[in-house]
């Protein structure tokens, strides 16, 4: 839950998600639909299916304990280097290096090194210097104390170089480079995506779609694309304007023509429902579904 999101946001998810599934094989034999909605308002949902995933490996492959292997658990869904590194030092005690986003900042400072961190050969040259400093029998608090150090003193644009703690070793601090260590990728600008979306009203209702369960926001619902419904053979008739709406992804921006079709003729369909829009929130539903209800009942 961490991964890209402040403690502050995530200790209220984390307590509900604890009492709604308390074991990892509660987790393991609960719907995917339910996991979603314990996790809805959090984003990045491939972390949702990942965990769902990763607890029924844990029970299929582990008899529902946690392993301890190194590549156990690096075989695991979901789980990459710096997760299985962060697993391994901080929960289970192992000598185990980690380097995420801030840890990466720090290293790359403290050697003065320029190229870009996501650089191939400069990550793997990370991972080597986080590995041969890690103090035995400490790693856990040692890659804790990392992370903490580039996210409050060796921050990306103003770090606090007078003030931190590992200055005297620091080569990008002497050199009077470190606001400028390491080099940032050029940020591209996001592609935008245009989906237009049908609202299909029948008798109180508003027709639903559900994601297919693998790839972005895998198994959540939303108001369905007009492409899906025209490729599942729907007829969607005449359409009435509603507005336009738009979502920010890490990588894309999201841009949706909305229209409602009343006369619409909708095909059989499995992905497919009809909800009292009042109930729309025992789903998990995306982002965009739940500012364009909003934005409806906002009358807007
Ligand atoms: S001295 Fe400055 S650049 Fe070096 S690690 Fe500390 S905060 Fe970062």
């Amino acid at each position: 839950m961490l991964q890209q999101t402040r403690v502050e946001t995530v200790i209220p998810y984390y307590r509900r998600f604890l009492r709604r599934f308390p074991s990892v094989r509660s987790l393991a034999r609960a719907r995917r639909q339910d996991v979603l909605k314990a996790w809805e308002g959090l984003g990045y949902y491939r972390r949702a299916a990942n965990l769902h995933e990763g607890a029924k490996a844990v029970v299929e492959r582990h008899g529902g304990r946690f392993p301890r292997d190194a590549k156990a658990i690096r075989a695991l869904p979901g789980i990459g280097d710096y997760t299985a590194g962060a697993i391994r030092s901080i929960a289970l005690g192992h000598n185990a290096p980690l380097v995420d986003g801030n840890v990466a900042r720090v290293l790359a400072r403290l050697l003065a090194i320029r190229r870009p961190v996501r650089d191939r050969a400069v990550r793997a040259r990370l991972w080597e210097v986080a590995s041969a400093i890690l103090p035995a029998g400490r790693a856990g608090d040692f890659n804790q104390a990392m992370m903490e150090l580039g996210a409050t003193v060796c921050t990306p644009r103003a770090p606090a170089c007078p003030s931190c703690p590992v200055r005297r070793w620091c080569r990008a601090e002497r050199l009077g480079t470190a606001d400028r260590v390491p080099t940032r990728a050029q940020a591209r600008e996001r592609p935008v995506r245009r989906e237009p979306i049908a609202l299909v009203p029948r008798r109180g209702r508003i027709l639903l779609r559900k994601r297919p369960d693998e790839g972005l926001l895998g198994g959540m619902w939303e108001f369905p694309p007009e492409a899906y419904l025209r490729g599942q053979g729907s007829r969607l008739g005449a359409g009435e304007a509603v507005g336009t709406y738009r979502h920010g992804f890490t990588h894309f921006s999201q841009v949706a023509r909305v229209r409602r079709y009343p006369d619409a003729r909708v095909g059989p369909d499995r992905a497919l429902r009809w909800v009292d829009p009042r109930t729309l929130g025992n789903l998990p539903v995306t982002r965009l579904t739940t500012k364009i209800s909003a934005a409806l009942r906002g009358g807007t």
